[in-house]
């Protein structure tokens, strides 16, 4: 699927981007590449613009200045026809879910195939249910209703909606926001899987730490409108400027690298960087 992408081109290219709210600014030339098949992931405060940023990649929300090119279009510069064929290579799970509470868990997640394709309902449902056991979910989950789900099984059944269509892209809105230790882990679990077993590149906004230790390959770090780190998480904790040193020197970054140490130790670390 990606065979035109040799293992290090930028998927995403996000050159001087510049956004503002009337008088507030909230992105002040940011620039970062995202590369193919890395879970990269975006950090900041609240209020910094991570989500802001993220529907400015997929065509939710236009930048004021600048430019994004996602998988080898520029965003500022397309076309309907070409914004329709590209909205099919992504999938993205919102931080809420944003799953149809009317709807079944089955026919939220078949939603995109009957929206883009001609397929008939048969193949969707068997699409949808093959989807659903990729997020790890039964197949009686795809009888129930939203409400009736955890939260982790939220996240679970929005995560097997953004791969309906099984996108090149993922992207991730606080994938383990709100869930307890162990629901979250099954999460970081999945979107390292999701990667590795499909090439997937995973774009993640993220306060976690155990997800960014564990399974990010790079993070941008988004405070006072600019990044002001890209980089691993070990290459990050070298920067010395104080927005950036706010996310190591805080008693959870502390316990949550003794965590990464001692897993290495052990030798049953997770999400190595390539
Ligand atoms: P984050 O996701 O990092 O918490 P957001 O990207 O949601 O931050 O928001 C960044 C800033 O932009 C916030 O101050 C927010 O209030 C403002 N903002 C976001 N969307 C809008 C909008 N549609 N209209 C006005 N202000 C907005
Ligand atoms: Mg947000």
């Amino acid at each position: 699927m990606q065979d035109s992408h040799a293992k290090n081109d930028a998927v995403i290219q996000i050159d001087k981007v510049s956004t503002r709210f009337g008088d507030h600014v909230v992105h002040s030339d940011v620039s970062f590449d995202v590369r193919h098949a890395e879970i990269f992931a975006i950090i900041g405060g609240s209020g910094s613009g991570k989500s802001t940023l993220l529907r400015e990649m997929i065509l939710l929300h236009q930048p004021n200045s600048g430019s994004i090119r996602v998988l080898g279009t520029d965003l500022q510069t397309i076309d309907e026809p070409q914004a329709l064929a590209l909205r099919q290579r992504w999938g993205v799970m919102f931080q809420h879910g944003g799953l149809f509470g009317s709807l079944t868990v089955l026919e939220n997640v078949g939603l995109p195939l009957r929206e883009h394709t001609q397929l008939d309902d048969a193949l969707i449902d068997e699409i949808a249910a093959w989807k659903l056991s990729m997020a790890g979910l039964k197949p009686e989950v795809g009888g129930q209703y939203p409400s009736e789900l955890s939260g982790g099984m939220m996240k679970r059944a929005s995560l097997a909606r953004a791969l309906a269509l099984d996108p090149e892209l993922l992207f991730l809105d606080e994938p383990t926001a709100g869930l307890d230790p162990d629901s979250a882990d099954g999460v970081d679990e999945l979107v390292l899987k999701l990667r590795d077993l499909f090439g997937l590149t995973i774009v993640t906004i993220t306060h976690d730490l155990d997800l960014l230790w564990q399974v990010t390959d790079r993070v941008a770090v988004l405070a006072d409108g600019k990044v002001q780190g890209v980089g691993s998480m070990a290459e990050l904790a070298q920067i010395d400027t104080p927005a950036v040193r706010q996310f190591f020197d805080g008693a959870r970054g502390r316990s949550a690298r003794e965590q990464q140490r001692s897993q290495q130790h052990a030798g049953t670390t997770v999400g190595e960087t390539s």
